[in-house]
């Protein structure tokens, strides 16, 4: 496999087309948006001159990778040659539904085509396609070039040499690929959104202030940072997204948003990308002031 066709050059596609080139692979970058390829382009060159800054790569290398990528607004031409096709476009279920069709129709027939979709359902987006023995999860972390997991998604029908493939493909990217079922929220998500959902209850009953959860937690369990910060950078209404999965998905009320949660979404308080979540970003994203909601 050598030609990579990345769907979506945003948060994830660019970071995506980034590990790709960086490896050596050919990258067809697609989007529908002529805006948001010329930012993702714009986004890996300043992360590469960072790694440049940093002493990790050098100008040859930077410049190889940035000719490696190539971008596409038509899909069908950037898709005709493609190996394997990671598709990370917008988390919506009847756009991913439609792009799987569109790769089933414009891709070769031995193509392998993944999703980096978080929660949406890959046996669900396979069985879209005429290959569903062919289609998997390949779940990257944010930020792509620096998280070193994929979680690697086998939907019912995936087949052990699609597995095997991108197995070895993530191995090829430096990444520690780990393999897990089809099952809502797959891993990473199904344990990770109820802490954080458990933390907003928290608050919400008035077990503890922000900065007094996020410390705890931090400190106490040795994480990078708190949930309520987490979730401000996850962005609140991608939280509330994976838990509505897990609530549909399991129909187990342990899974249910908690009420603060979903005012906020509905209020607009996302996180840093809208200004304010559980902190207050007017000063820029690396702020530790707590939203006056919560003072
Ligand atoms: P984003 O909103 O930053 O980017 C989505 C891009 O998809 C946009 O550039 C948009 O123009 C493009 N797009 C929309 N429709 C398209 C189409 N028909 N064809 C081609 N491009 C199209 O989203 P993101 O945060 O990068 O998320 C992308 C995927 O990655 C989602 O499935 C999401 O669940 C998953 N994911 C996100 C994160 C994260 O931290 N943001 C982490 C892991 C997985």
């Amino acid at each position: 496999m050598q030609n990579i066709a990345v769907i979506g050059a945003g948060t994830m596609g660019n970071g995506i087309a980034h590990v790709f080139a960086q490896n050596g692979f050919k990258v067809n970058l697609i989007d529908i948006s002529q805006a948001s390829l010329d930012r993702g382009i714009a986004t890996i060159d300043k992360n590469l001159s960072r790694q440049v800054a940093k002493g990790g790569i050098d100008e040859a290398a930077k410049a190889a990778t940035l000719a490696n990528i190539t971008t596409h607004t038509d899909s069908k031409s950037g898709l005709a040659t493609a190996d394997l096709v990671v598709e990370a476009a917008t988390e919506n279920v009847d756009l991913k539904l439609k792009i799987f069709r569109d790769m089933d129709e414009f891709c070769k027939p031995e193509a392998i085509l993944a999703s980096n979709t978080s929660s949406i359902s890959l046996t669900l987006i396979a069985a879209a396609t005429k290959r569903p023995e062919q289609v998997i999860g390949m779940h990257f972390m944010n930020p792509v070039p620096v998280m070193k997991l994929v979680e690697i998604i086998r939907g019912y029908a995936t087949s052990d040499a699609t597995t095997a493939a991108v197995v070895e493909m993530s191995k090829k990217l430096s990444k520690v690929p780990v393999e897990c079922n089809d099952y809502p929220g797959f891993v990473a998500n199904r344990i990770l959104m109820p802490m954080i959902n458990e933390a907003i209850i928290s608050l919400f009953e008035g077990v503890a202030g922000v900065k007094e959860i996020d410390t705890i937690m931090k400190l106490g369990m040795a994480h990078p940072m708190g949930p309520l910060k987490l979730a401000d950078f996850i962005g609140l209404d991608v939280c509330l997204s994976i838990m509505k999965v897990l609530h549909d998905g399991f129909g187990n009320s342990k899974y249910a948003p908690c009420p603060l949660l979903v005012n906020m979404v509905r209020a607009g308080k996302l996180g840093a990308k809208s200004g304010e979540g559980f902190y207050d970003y007017s000063e820029g994203p690396k702020s530790e002031t707590v939203s006056s909601q919560f003072t």
